[in-house]
């Protein structure tokens, strides 16, 4: 019997042989296995397939997994911009993405998230999916990024809204938890936004741009 309600529902379905691959690369990289859950990758696939996007941001790239979720859904003549903040991320996603025949789709950018996205406004740059799976204490600074560099109706997405339980602990209080718990707030409150937070696995927050 499975042992909890997310091992169940992953066990309906098949391995998926592209994202098996990423998972070696990772490991074989000795990048830290904190890709994006299965099923979660999922949903990110159909929200950006039912968003009709066709411009997708990811904020942290690591090995590729959520990538091709994303390019999964943005489908034929979609783009994909992804920030990494080590080159040598990067280029593990990029095999992974060239593998899986979405090389054409995507587009790496190197560096510290906060200036790349400074970079994609002055460019005039603008999406109607981003994806956060970065360094948790900039959160609150990428919602905000995220929410100037959408279209009109564009998704925002956010993994590891609650830090396997520390947001909620308020014994807990460094730095990154107190950013989470404001980026959850403003998920929530932000009167631009339309939003829920799936509490399953490490907690999924997706916002919709009003
Ligand atoms: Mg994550």
């Amino acid at each position: 019997m499975p042992q909890s309600a997310e091992e169940y529902v992953q066990s309906l379905y098949p391995e998926d042989a592209d994202l098996q691959k990423v998972m070696e690369g990772i490991q074989s990289s000795g990048m830290p296995q904190i890709s994006i859950e299965p099923v979660y990758g999922r949903l990110l696939t159909m929200l950006t397939g039912i968003a009709g996007a066709k411009r997708g941001l990811e904020i942290g790239a690591l090995g590729g997994y959520s990538g091709i979720c994303i390019a999964r859904g943005l489908g034929k003549g979609g783009k994909l911009i992804s920030l990494e903040l080590k080159q040598e991320f990067a280029e593990v996603a990029k095999s992974r993405l060239l593998e899986a025949g979405f090389g054409e789709c995507v587009e790496y950018r190197i560096g510290e998230a906060l200036d790349q996205l400074q970079q994609l406004e002055e460019e005039g740059q603008r999406f109607d999916l981003v994806f956060i799976d970065a360094d948790k204490g900039n959160y609150p600074r990428y919602l905000e990024w995220a929410i100037r560099l959408a279209n009109p109706g564009a998704v925002i997405i956010g993994d590891n809204t609650l830090m396997h339980g520390k947001t909620m602990d308020p014994e807990r209080n460094s730095p990154s938890v107190i950013a989470m718990r404001k980026f959850n707030e403003q998920i929530a409150g932000d009167p631009r936004l339309e939003s829920t937070i799936l509490p399953a696995y490490d907690g999924l927050a997706i916002a919709r741009v009003k």
